[in-house]
């Protein structure tokens, strides 16, 4: 199969709070092509989410057979919680010619670099800390220790963003979407997803 017809890999990562998620339903919402890894988590499920569509909300020992028996691509600890992508979900979806979003985490975004290095990253930076602070206690989800926890791991994350291909500050939601949309396009143009067609035209007389 060629690029052409194998679908994007698409990671996106923002600080806790930023507004990934709300952006990432809208670019599911425009586009039926997409598919969105369901990740499995340790953490405890949140009023409104529901287990394999938010995530997969499972136990610890589970979480670990998991990734000792190489199902999952990628996997990290953040805040007191593991999280991971289940491997098989997201290379049956390229092949199957959808694009695939990761919305993971700067640690497990480097290790899906490192093993498909055609993968997209984008990062969503917040317009600021305190705007995120803000959002974070607006959402009205997390205790104030964990608000604190997630504050204190942004700036961390957010010197990651240094190794991403794409940058978007979620200012206005509307714009950010639109530029989402507008870089995943492009995405489709970089060098490193059209060796197959650059080899095609050479092979040609
Ligand atoms: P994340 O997935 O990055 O943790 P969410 O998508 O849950 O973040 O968004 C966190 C909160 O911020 C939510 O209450 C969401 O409605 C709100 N939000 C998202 N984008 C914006 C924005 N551009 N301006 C103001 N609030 C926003
Ligand atoms: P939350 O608890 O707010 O849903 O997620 C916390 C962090 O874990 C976010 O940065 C989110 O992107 C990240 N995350 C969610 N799923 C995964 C995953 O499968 N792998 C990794 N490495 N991070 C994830």
């Amino acid at each position: 199969m060629n690029s052409a017809e194998r679908g994007t890999l698409y990671i996106i990562s923002a600080p806790s709070g930023t507004g990934k998620s709300t952006i990432v339903s809208e670019l599911l919402r425009s586009d039926p092509n997409i598919y969105f890894s369901i990740s499995a988590t340790t953490r405890q499920p949140r009023e409104g989410e529901t287990d394999g569509v938010d995530y997969y909300f499972i136990k610890r020992e589970e979480f670990l057979k998991l990734v000792d028996s190489g199902g999952m691509l990628e996997h990290a600890e953040f805040c007191g919680n593991l999280y991971g992508t289940p491997r098989k979900a997201v290379y049956d979806k390229l092949d199957e010619g959808h694009d695939v979003i990761l919305e993971i985490e700067t640690v497990g975004a480097m290790s899906v670099k490192a093993v498909c290095p055609e993968a997209v990253s984008i990062f969503i930076l917040p317009p600021s800390l305190s705007e995120l602070r803000n959002r974070l206690t607006a959402r009205a989800t997390d205790s104030d220790e964990t608000i604190s926890r997630r504050i204190a791991e942004a700036r961390p994350e957010i010197e990651k963003s240094r190794g991403y291909d794409f940058i978007i500050v979620n200012d206005s939601l509307e714009a950010a979407v639109e530029q989402a949309k507008t870089v995943m396009k492009a995405a489709k143009r970089m060098t490193k997803l059209n060796y197959d067609t650059i080899e095609g035209v050479l092979r040609k007389c």
